[in-house]
């Protein structure tokens, strides 16, 4: 379920803001109550807030007598007392994203914002930042639709890791499929999510070989024997730290004095 609300409180209010100085208005206002705890406090006048307070530590509301209302952030608070209340309400609220898909569950349409969540029921999927979603994609069997990863190769999956795992796709392709660069290690680098998803040695913890494994495809070998990724910023080697992935393979030293 959606369990964020954006407040609303409006009607013929005092409002004071006090940091160091005082300041207070008097004014049929409507103030706004984000869930990070914004204030913002808009009358009819101009665009911007007659008052605000981003992010309080916190926001308490008294109901007996007037309606006040409290926020408090470091040395600045915020007081809004009602004389004349005109409305108060709880508004359930989400992020607002790009329209990607319906939801399968309540028909409700789904939006991809950091990750993608449903403007219905509220369900969350956590999908990579550098995931696309399009609608002219094919759905997945579930009814979601499917994103795109690249991740040494591009991979269609359901938005929801528990029907279809990006992990197992890439462990899939890629495990054991590179050697670890180490001089003096045998070891095969196998495909793990500590965090993010990395190619690590399987010889952990003797040897701490790692790399994230790059948003890319993999497009030929790096000077230094790992695969080298074409990613949005270029060609990069497996290895972040390594600066041969536009020498080419170990064969070829042409490149070399590029
Ligand atoms: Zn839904
Ligand atoms: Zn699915
Ligand atoms: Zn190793
Ligand atoms: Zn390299």
């Amino acid at each position: 379920m959606i369990d964020d609300a954006i407040r609303v409180l409006a009607g013929d209010c005092t409002v004071i803001a006090e940091n160091g100085d005082r300041e207070e208005y008097r004014g049929r206002v409507t103030t706004i109550v984000k869930p990070d705890n914004t204030v913002l406090v808009h009358d009819t006048d101009g665009y911007q807030p007659v008052a605000w307070l981003t992010r309080a530590d916190s926001v308490s509301s008294d109901r007996t007598g007037d309606f006040t209302l409290v926020a408090k952030k470091d040395t600045q608070t915020l007081r809004i007392a009602a004389h004349e209340q005109d409305g108060f309400a709880h508004y359930p609220s989400s992020a607002a994203g790009t329209p990607i898909g319906t939801c399968p569950d309540c028909d409700g349409t789904l939006v991809r914002s950091s990750g993608v969540h449903c403007v219905g029921c509220g369900d969350e999927y956590g999908v990579p930042a550098d995931a696309t979603v399009r609608e002219d994609q094919c759905d997945c069997d579930c009814g979601l639709p499917k994103m795109r990863v690249e991740r040494g190769l591009a991979f269609n999956v359901c938005l929801d890791r528990g029907c279809e795992s990006l992990d197992a796709a890439v462990k899939e392709a890629f495990d054991r499929e590179w050697d670890c660069p180490e001089p003096d290690c045998d070891g095969d680098l196998r495909i793990l999510r500590r965090g993010g998803l990395i190619a690590g040695c399987e010889h952990y913890p003797d040897c701490e070989i790692g790399f994230a494994v790059p948003a890319g495809v993999v497009d030929g070998e790096c000077g230094c024997g790992l695969p080298t990724f074409e990613t949005a910023s270029g060609i990069r080697c497996l290895d972040a730290t390594c600066d041969r992935a536009l020498e080419g393979p170990l064969e070829s030293d042409a490149a070399a004095d590029d």
